[in-house]
């Protein structure tokens, strides 16, 4: 028979396919109890777990018997070493737990009960690894890969193909997959060719998709075909006509967005003037400007209260069709904006006036202004006279006094500043200053 490597499964490390009962799991490896032991408490563990679990715990019984008390790793209750066997229940339960054989990772697909596994891997599991059965031979075969007359697969052969040296084990995994010998048929064109030659032969045996494809052509040909065919294909015929249109479809999209995003605008445009309208409706509605403001101002803003009913009264625009709402929502602005014209209007209409009365005030007051300098310059004119009549008769009374004679008092009075020459400026600035006087006086009842 064949002299496999009979070691014991490790039933920890198998994988589980079925749910098992938490309670079943060892508190120790986490997995479902393997010669499953049960102290006086009834705490239940592994036989391994609970040994090493005392071996660590007490560094001075390592290597040795273990001590006849010790503490339950569970419980912490303290305890003989003299363990029973686990209820059968509890053993059946583990043993019936579904696993993956451990040869899984090598192509095994068999699931089989836990207390099964090891019967399984000693004599049923085909991928497990023993020893060739040839003396001289000391490689390692799967059971699978043993021929039936038992003889050694290991041999070197030489593959007539390609001339390699390949063993026997793996010849056919040659000639299948990597003999360069190995002859193959094209997908594309169906030739038979070796494979050595079939990655050359593969570029050029590349097929093409018809240059209609885009526009629903499923035509695809061998590249020298292909040519033929979309000489004839009516879609490349219809290509540019196509394309001219999706260009068009695309230009019109994006003057859609535009015209959106316009709309966006305008609307907004229109909530803020409703707002403006419904701020300032109250403040002139006080009365506090004055009645010509009033006046102006009262026929627009009653038209756009009119307006302001309307347009809530109608039905909510989103109800209606988009291109309906635009047109409203587009005539609201427009009546809005010719409203907004009109107040302009109003306004440079009124500044035009109020500019007219201040030019025509303005005019009459430099009319005054002219009259008034005149008046003046005839005054001025009268007060020199009289200022000069008043001097000859101061001078003639000097003259009869007995002093020094009228030539010599002339130089003195041109050369130093006597008596009779100093009352004279004071009369002239006292006889200006009160003429200047009435001159304003009379201005100011004129203004
Ligand atoms: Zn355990
Ligand atoms: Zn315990
Ligand atoms: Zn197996
Ligand atoms: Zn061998
Ligand atoms: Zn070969
Ligand atoms: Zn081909
Ligand atoms: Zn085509």
């Amino acid at each position: 028979m064949a002299s496999s490597i009979d070691s014991p499964v490790d039933l920890r490390s198998l994988e589980t396919v079925s749910e098992y009962d938490g309670h079943l799991m060892c508190p120790i490896c986490h997995c479902p109890f393997v010669n499953p032991v049960q102290l006086n408490c009834d705490h239940i563990f592994c036989q391994a777990c609970l040994d090493t679990c005392i071996r660590t715990s007490n560094p001075l019984v390592r290597h040795r018997t273990l001590p006849d008390n010790f503490l339950c790793p569970t419980c912490r209750l303290l305890t003989n070493s003299t363990f029973k066997r686990a209820p059968r229940l509890v053993v059946a339960m583990c043993d019936d737990i579904l696993v993956k054989c451990p040869y899984t990772p090598q192509g095994c697909k068999e699931v089989i009960q836990r207390g099964y596994v090891q019967s399984h891997v000693d004599k049923y599991c085909a991928y497990k690894l023993i020893e060739c059965l040839d003396e001289a031979c000391d490689k390692m075969i799967r059971v699978k890969d043993m021929p039936s007359d038992n003889h050694c697969v290991h041999q070197l052969q030489e593959c007539d193909g390609c001339g390699e040296s390949v063993m026997e084990l793996e010849f056919d995994k040659h000639k299948a997959a990597l003999c360069s010998a190995t002859e193959m048929t094209c997908s594309t064109c169906g030739a038979t060719l070796c494979r050595r030659e079939y990655a050359d032969h593969i570029k050029d045996c590349s097929t093409s998709a018809c240059q209609a494809a885009a526009y629903g052509c499923p035509v695809t040909l061998h590249i020298s075909e292909i040519e033929e065919h979309e000489k004839g294909c009516p879609l490349v015929t219809l290509g540019p006509y196509l394309e001219n249109q999706s260009s068009r479809i695309a230009s019109m999209e994006t003057t859609i967005r535009q015209l959106q995003q316009r709309n966006e605008v305008l609307e907004e445009g229109i909530a803020s003037i409703r707002s403006s309208l419904q701020t300032s409706r109250p403040s002139s509605a006080l009365g506090t400007a004055s009645s010509s403001q009033m006046a102006v101002e009262d026929i627009p803003s009653t038209d756009l209260a009119e307006l302001l009913t309307e347009t809530t009264a109608q039905p909510e625009p989103s109800t209606a069709g988009n291109t309906n709402t635009t047109t409203y929502l587009l005539s609201i602005h427009e009546s809005l904006r010719e409203e907004v014209s009109e107040l302009t209007h109003a306004l440079s209409d009124l500044d035009a006036r109020a500019n007219m009365t201040i030019m025509n005030e303005n005019l009459r007051l430099r009319e005054d202004m002219a009259h008034i300098s005149a008046g003046l310059n005839t005054v001025r004119m009268q007060v020199h006279m009289l200022i000069n009549s008043f001097l000859h008769q101061g001078q003639r009374p000097m003259g009869t006094r007995p002093a020094p004679t009228v030539g010599n008092n002339s130089v003195e009075g041109l050369n130093s500043p006597g008596p009779s020459s100093s009352v004279n400026p004071r009369m002239n600035s006292e006889t200006l200053l009160s003429t200047r006087r009435q001159s304003d006086s009379r201005e100011s009842t004129k203004l």
